[in-house]
């Protein structure tokens, strides 16, 4: 409001209340003629508060600052969500670490951890895919891969290229895909071959259940390494390639999803092998601030286990 307004208006409000208060005064003055009842009496110890029409219909204030605090509202990030360019979403909220601030505040809804093509979604034993049977839009294949690793979502592909190049020139070895995107429908070949075999209990404990694989997403990586021949995945941890990706993976996008002494929190043992790309924006804050779980990372509650 200009505060030329303001002062007009303050004046307008006190002239109005002075004139009332005038008023008031006058009516008052002409019941001292009349025999006056107790009820009266007792009224007039309790004076009555007039509020002046004019202070009734104050506009109301809008602060700038309130806006500001809605990065939805902001044309860059509103474009970036549109363009699907998640990376520049991130930097248009100010950075991994003000997203994450903002998304865990509530005040970003824009932002849905549930949509699955997006690089924050979120997919546990408590958080199945939407839809479940959703699949990603583009596909590509790493430079390296072993036998049957399938694909990933195609820049996802590249970024494993990037983090296996990188590793290799840092004297740890390449990486490679071992196990990439898998369908809704292979999931369902998958889990009930685990449940036929080892019964209900053993079987969810191999296998994630239809619609709550992370690899269904694109965005999640099973690796090995490859330094001469190519290694399994249960031996990836132990392995120099896989002390440099839980190091340095941050720098390429990829966190390691399932780190020991979550399992409460993540619903899994820990597995060395299963990187979940998350974009280089958010894994540098996820690094920076020392989390170990995504479900941390976003204020999440723990996923332990398929509800019901
Ligand atoms: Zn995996």
């Amino acid at each position: 409001m200009h505060p030329r307004v303001v002062l007009l208006l303050s004046v307008t409000i006190g002239l109005a209340v002075a004139l009332i208060g005038a008023l008031w005064s006058l009516a008052d003055g002409s019941a001292q003629h009349g025999p006056r009842p107790a009820t009266a009496a007792a009224a007039a110890t309790a004076p009555k508060i007039v509020m002046p029409a004019a202070a009734t219909s104050l506009p109301a204030v809008r602060l700038r600052a309130v806006a500001a605090a809605d990065p939805c509202a902001q044309p860059a990030v509103q474009q970036a969500l549109a363009a699907g360019g998640d990376d520049a979403v991130v930097e248009a909220f100010g950075g991994g670490a003000a997203f994450r601030a903002a998304v865990t505040a509530g005040s970003a809804p824009c932002i849905d951890l549930a949509d699955p093509r997006r690089d924050w979604v979120v997919v546990n034993k408590a958080r199945p895919l939407n839809p479940v049977t959703f699949a990603p839009s583009s596909f590509g294949e790493p430079a390296l891969t072993v036998d049957g690793a399938g694909s990933l979502r195609a820049d996802v592909a590249q970024a494993l290229d990037r983090l296996s190049a990188a590793a290799d020139a840092a004297g740890a070895g390449s990486i490679a895909l071992a196990s990439g995107y898998r369908s809704y429908d292979t999931q369902v070949q998958t889990y009930s071959g685990q449940i036929a075999e080892y019964g209900q209990a053993q079987g969810d404990a191999l296998s994630a259940r239809p619609g709550h694989s992370e690899h269904q997403t694109g965005l999640a990586a099973d690796v090995v390494s490859c330094a001469g021949g190519c290694g399994d995945i249960d031996s990836f941890g132990g392995t120099a390639a896989g002390a440099w990706v839980a190091q340095y993976g941050w720098q390429y996008g990829f966190i390691v999803r399932y780190t020991p002494g979550q399992t409460e929190v993540t619903g899994y043992d820990a597995e060395p092998w299963h990187l979940r790309y998350i974009g280089v924006p958010l894994a540098t804050a996820y690094h920076d601030g020392g989390y170990s779980t995504l479900e941390q990372f976003f204020g999440l509650p723990p996923a332990p286990a398929y509800p019901g």
